[in-house]
């Protein structure tokens, strides 16, 4: 069982949330403001905070800065609610800090399975020994390999730094500017058009062995690596 802090100002959207989740085994909270939610987190961390963009006294962007920027708080899963599509809004909740992010009005169905998803990303990929597996997927950092299936693959290294950030933080959305931040290092000249033509080619290379759909595209705003290889 995991704690669940709800944020959300609408008593009706709140208890609809607390519902689902109670249902799936959390235990719930609920904060209606942004200082009751920094008074529960600092009570209590919870394992996941669901958390809507417009508060009173302040903003759900402002909150997961917060929380980001503490080390007790740092790795705290926070799912954004927005009741804006807007994708520059959407970066903007990724670059705070969110995990993941859902646009109001949502159904129970997409809530529960972007919790999951962000819930997922918790559990501990195996890092041992220098090396990294996500779902067929393992990736030796010391050899600089990857293999599929126990099949190695044979990949460039912007390719290979890419893959490698990827796995480190599966089931995550990562914007294309954070991409470039994380495996470019500073990306001033570069146009993040060239996140795209990496994720392609290494689509292309995970492709013949059946792993190039784990790399999901998150519509206007960036990519996703899954845990597990998608069914047909
Ligand atoms: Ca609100």
């Amino acid at each position: 069982m995991s704690r669940a802090l709800i944020v959300e100002d609408e008593p009706a959207i709140a208890e609809l949330i607390a519902i689902h989740l109670r249902h799936a085994g959390h235990e719930v909270s609920l904060a209606a403001t942004v200082s009751e939610a920094r008074v529960a987190v600092d009570a209590v961390l919870p394992d996941l905070v669901v958390l809507d963009w417009m508060l009173p006294g302040g903003t759900g962007l402002e909150l997961a800065r917060h929380w980001r920027a503490g080390a007790r708080t740092r790795e705290l899963p926070i799912l954004m609610l927005t009741a804006r599509s807007d994708e520059t809004d959407m970066i903007a909740g990724l670059d705070a800090g969110a995990d993941d992010y859902l646009v109001k009005p949502f159904s129970p169905g997409e809530l529960m399975a972007r919790i999951r998803a962000v819930l997922r990303r918790r559990a501990p990929t195996t890092l041992a020994e220098g090396q990294l597996v996500v779902g067929p997927l393992r990736l030796d950092l010391a050899a600089r390999r990857v293999e599929v299936d126990g099949r190695p693959v044979r990949l460039g290294p912007t390719e290979f730094r890419l893959l490698q950030h990827l796995m480190a933080y599966p089931e995550r959305v990562h914007s294309r500017a954070q991409l470039l931040d994380r495996v470019w290092g500073d990306h001033v000249f570069i146009e993040e058009r060239t996140v795209d033509v990496h994720v392609k080619r290494l689509r292309e290379t995970l492709a013949p062995v059946d792993a190039g759909r784990m790399i999901e595209t998150v519509r206007g705003v960036g990519y996703r690596l899954t845990r597990e290889r998608p069914a047909d």
